[in-house]
């Protein structure tokens, strides 16, 4: 039997992974040049700065079969993603906790104070909020809401708030005290090496063969499966019609010493065309002072169009009907599964790609035992 497996991002290299310590020869392949897929990371070569090319990436799971597995493969250094806004020209901080309330009203109240001040400003008569809006006005009020999601939201996502849904909201917390760390998760940290090494690590294998700048459709499909973690339209050749996503620009710029003092700022006023500026030195605080200079990036986001990397995809109602044709054609096709952020055109943490795929290891065991790959 041989196998295999499209992208050589969290997903497909945990895959590969699997199948080589099972003892069957995996095929990977990438299109890109480089193996990681949006996790990729590199040393930026005027600066010296251990880039994201594709945008920031913070470790952070609860789940510890995950935080165990990626430990195998990398060390990991304690990381805390202290995120800063700037709204209405004053830099406030976030996810929402108490600091950014009582800075934002000019307050100096206790938990229990602003819980009962934030819950005056919300909308009651939203009982089931079904969009980002009415979520966004249900948990925090519309002062809150215009200041920090209203502008950024229609950036990113290329929307009105109240097209999207309350789940994207609900991604972050609304805190009454004065934890300013972005993720509620146990476990966060930032490989030390980088997702690159992390990832060839995993896919360090003498039964796994890595075909990079080599696309599916370059080769010839003669293997027992194929897990495919590519674009799950692209698979069908578009054929019932494309999926929405969003794509992001990156304009990296270098400045001499440093720029914003932290990794992420995000940009929450409308008339500001980026969403957010990254310094990346930041992402390692353990080397973050061995630069003399610092590379930054400010992120567009916009439509994805024929050719450009998916990022973000927009689940709208409209998606979701087009998405159930793929399932559709997906459940039916034989040999093949789709799996991660692309082939299930999920929002998917890297953490939880990972738990999926590990999961899906466990199924591929079970069908390994049962013979039904033959
Ligand atoms: N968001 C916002 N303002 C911010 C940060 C986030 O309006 O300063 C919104 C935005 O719509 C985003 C969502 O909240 O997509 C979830 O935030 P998260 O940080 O999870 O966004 P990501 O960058 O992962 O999409």
């Amino acid at each position: 039997m041989t196998f295999c497996v499209v992208g050589s991002g969290f997903t497909g290299s945990v895959l590969a992974r699997h199948l080589a310590d099972r003892g069957y020869r995996v095929t990977v392949v990438d299109e890109r040049p480089h193996p990681a897929g949006n996790c990729y990371t590199e040393r930026d070569p005027e600066t010296g700065v251990m880039v994201h090319r594709y945008g920031p990436h913070i470790f952070h799971t609860a789940n510890l079969r995950v935080w165990d597995y990626v430990q195998r493969f990398g060390t990991f250094s304690p990381y805390i993603n202290r995120v800063k806004a700037i709204a209405q020209g004053r830099v406030f901080s976030l996810p929402i906790n108490l600091l950014t309330i009582n800075q934002f009203f000019g307050t100096a109240m206790g938990p229990e104070e602003a819980r009962t001040f934030i819950e005056r400003k919300t909308d009651t008569s939203i009982i089931n909020p079904k969009s980002f809006e009415e979520q966004a006005l249900r948990s925090i009020g519309s002062e809150l809401y215009r200041a920090f999601f209203h502008g950024y939201t229609r950036k990113q996502w290329g929307r009105e708030p109240s097209s999207l849904p309350a789940s994207v909201f609900r991604r972050l917390p609304l805190r009454f005290d004065y934890d300013d760390n972005y993720f509620h998760s146990p476990y966060q940290g930032m490989p030390v090496n980088g997702y690159t090494a992390l990832i060839e690590n995993i896919l360090n294998h003498s039964r796994i063969d890595l075909r990079l700048s080599c696309s599916f459709e370059q080769i010839d499909n003669d293997f027992t499966h194929v897990f495919y973690t590519g674009p799950i339209d692209r698979y069908f050749d578009f054929r019932p019609g494309r999926l929405a996503y969003r794509t992001v620009e990156f304009e990296r710029f270098v400045v001499p010493g440093d720029y914003q003092g932290t990794g992420v700022i995000n940009y929450c006023d409308k008339d500001i065309p980026f969403t957010r500026i990254s310094e990346h030195k930041y992402f390692m605080p353990w080397e973050q002072d061995h630069f003399e200079k610092t590379v930054c990036f400010r992120e567009y986001s916009r439509e994805a169009g024929k050719g450009d990397a998916p990022y973000y995809p927009i689940r709208l109602t409209s998606e979701k009907r087009l998405l159930a044709t793929y399932q559709a054609l997906a459940h039916k096709e034989r040999g093949v599964s789709f799996l991660g952020r692309l082939g299930t055109y999920r929002y998917l943490d890297m953490d939880v790609s990972i738990g999926e795929a590990l999961s899906a290891c466990d199924r591929i065991d079970e069908a390994l035992q049962e013979d039904v790959f033959n």
